[in-house]
């Protein structure tokens, strides 16, 4: 049985455009970048209509392709509705690569020049076909692919979401194993560095942030012409009797709830009391005076000051650990939940460069300068942009949900903001 392990995400304006038109959503299992296109900033509400889409979650039923497809011929309509109902928004469309993790592998429902790789045992693989217009001449054999790399004409898609009343949409299934990592970008990527770089990367990188965060920073490093994202996501066996106690520390029931961990079943309860005690009579042969001590129910000796008996040292000893161990819990899952906590709160801020980014994270600094936050999300817009008396109150720092903060910057960018 797999499951998502870690992920990442990550998407960036680029060097080169005032906007970002790229979205991306990214809860586990399921996983979507999306690439808008047309004037008026269109591309950003085409793409961030096919995202929004699967906020609600996955119908229910039928295969994974299927739930997949069926989202994204949704989003197809409701980009196509309103480009049809408002004349500044024609023709806008987007791309979409969305991928579900479930039993079967990893289902993939594609449209547009947004890709999908797995990366495997260091060796990386498109999983997914271009519908553009270099794509389909690379297939047909017109064109090889690095022609297609410098062909004039290579961001012209051939297909997208919202662009006709239907869609035809791409879906396959991909084998999943264990340590399999998965790579969905928008073209900001993948038509400023090569699939061989971005192995390397995916491969070297220890951990996905990293991976993530060199993709864009070699992308904006070869041009950075179009908007740049990223999601990484790497799978795991599902562990054997993960929601056994792990003895001896049991957080409180409260704290289990608070992270979000499945309760214990009785079964398991049960079971790991069992494992103890059959650990504690283990323990008691291998010290004899101790088990003698204990099936005669002696009362425990006056203790002497500095002459505890010798049978007794090995038990007090780990009673002394307990309060320890006690502590060691509390402290790791404070610490969990302060990360989860972090993981799931947003703030707007100016960069370094100036521009308005949205963070993930806390706006602090920990101990020797570890910052609690990541930008997530880096604007178009420098901060110098923003009116001068509302400047300091947008770029407050305040904690924001992941929606909150989204709109706030995006009506920014939009220059949408009330005239409050
Ligand atoms: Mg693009």
């Amino acid at each position: 049985m797999l499951r998502v392990a870690d992920h990442f995400e990550k998407t960036d304006t680029g060097r080169q455009r005032r906007a970002n038109e790229d979205s991306l959503f990214a809860r586990s299992p399921v996983f979507v970048v999306a690439d808008g296109m047309g004037g008026a900033q269109a591309g950003e509400v085409a793409s961030r209509i096919a995202v929004e889409a699967f906020e609600p979650g996955l119908p229910a039923g039928g295969s994974g392709e299927e739930r997949l497809a069926a989202v994204a011929r949704l989003a197809n309509q409701r980009i196509h509705d309103l480009a049809t109902d408002d004349a500044a928004r024609t023709g806008m469309g987007t791309t979409l690569t969305a991928a579900l993790v479930d039993a079967g592998g990893v289902s993939l429902a594609h449209v547009g020049d947004s890709r999908a790789y797995r990366l495997r045992d260091g060796g990386l693989e498109r999983l997914t076909n271009d519908h553009s217009l270099v794509g389909e001449l690379v297939r047909r054999g017109k064109l090889t692919e690095a022609e297609a790399e410098e062909h004039p004409q290579k961001s012209v898609i051939t297909r997208a979401l919202g662009v006709e009343a239907g869609v035809e949409v791409d879906t396959i299934t991909v084998p999943a194993r264990a340590g399999d990592v998965f790579l969905l970008c928008s073209d900001g990527l993948t038509s400023m560095i090569g699939d061989d770089l971005v192995g390397e990367i995916l491969h070297t990188s220890k951990t996905l942030s990293e991976a993530g965060h060199r993709l864009v920073d070699e992308a904006n490093a070869h041009g950075g012409r179009d908007n740049i994202t990223v999601v990484i996501f790497r799978l795991e066996d599902l562990p054997e009797g993960e929601t056994a106690l792990p003895p001896p520390v049991e957080p409180p029931a409260d704290q289990v709830t608070m992270l979000g961990a499945a309760a214990p079943n009785t079964a398991d309860v049960n079971a790991a009391l069992r494992s103890r005690e059959r650990d504690a009579s283990a323990a008691a042969q291998a010290t004899p005076a101790a088990a003698q001590a204990s099936a005669r129910h002696q009362p425990r000796r006056p203790r002497r000051r500095g002459g505890a008996p010798e049978a007794s040292r090995p038990r007090r000893r780990i009673r002394g650990l307990r309060p320890l161990l006690g502590v060691l819990a509390v402290v790791v899952v404070i610490g969990v939940a302060g990360w989860m906590v972090s993981r799931a709160v947003f703030f707007v801020g100016a960069d370094q460069a100036g521009f308005v980014t949205v963070y993930r994270g806390l706006p602090y600094e920990g101990p020797f300068g570890a910052k609690l936050y990541e930008s997530y999300y880096i604007s178009g817009v420098p901060a110098a942009d923003l009116p001068v008396a509302r400047r300091s109150k947008l770029l407050d720092h305040q904690l924001r949900g992941h929606s909150d903060a989204s709109d706030l910057v995006r009506k920014i960018e939009l220059d949408q903001l009330d005239a409050r």
